[in-house]
């Protein structure tokens, strides 16, 4: 029997480390962000933090109105 609850033990060992590295393969996503370029001045930003105005994508609410800084 005892061998029964070592392969059990190993499974869920080898779970869990697959677990863990699953894990960390999603973490590590969010960081591969889409850069767009200011529409103004061409400066990449990652598009989490761009501006959009009128599907178009700025560094800035200035630039975004077409103001110089
Ligand atoms: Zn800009």
């Amino acid at each position: 029997m005892k061998i029964i609850f070592l392969l059990i033990a190993v499974l869920l060992v080898w779970w869990i480390l697959k677990t863990l590295r699953g894990n960390r393969k999603a973490d590590a996503r969010p960081t591969v962000q889409n850069m767009r370029a200011c529409e103004y001045c061409g400066l990449h930003v990652p598009e989490e933090e761009a501006i959009q105005n009128q599907g178009r994508f700025y560094c800035c609410k200035e630039h975004a109105q077409g103001k110089p800084d």
